[in-house]
């Protein structure tokens, strides 16, 4: 869900200012990365700090808004993306059906 809204907005991205052109498509990448299973915990920071910039940084709502709904599901489920991780906590074991 997050791959496809940062996807959107920088499709839609008319590419006039920086931080909302460059930022949305680096955002995508690190996401791209989560979606392959090669996500690191340090990359979770990197999108709240990457998010941070366009925001401030961005001349339209669309920049202003694109890095929003990420920033809240890492903020929301920020475990949930660090199990996901190459390098983040095991996810723990489902006991096994009792015989
Ligand atoms: S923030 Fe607005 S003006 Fe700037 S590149 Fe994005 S869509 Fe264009």
């Amino acid at each position: 869900m997050a791959h496809h809204m940062i996807e959107f907005n920088r499709i839609e991205s008319c590419g006039k200012c920086t931080p909302c052109r460059l930022g949305t498509q680096a955002l995508l990448d690190i996401l791209d990365r989560f979606q392959r299973g090669q996500g690191r915990v340090a990359d979770l920071d990197v999108i709240m700090e990457t998010s941070d910039q366009i925001i401030k940084l961005s001349l339209c709502g669309l920049g202003q808004a694109a890095p929003v709904p990420v920033q809240s599901m890492i903020l929301k489920f920020r475990s949930e993306f660090e199990e996901r991780c190459i390098d983040g906590p095991q996810r723990p074991e489902l006991p096994l059906a009792a015989d």
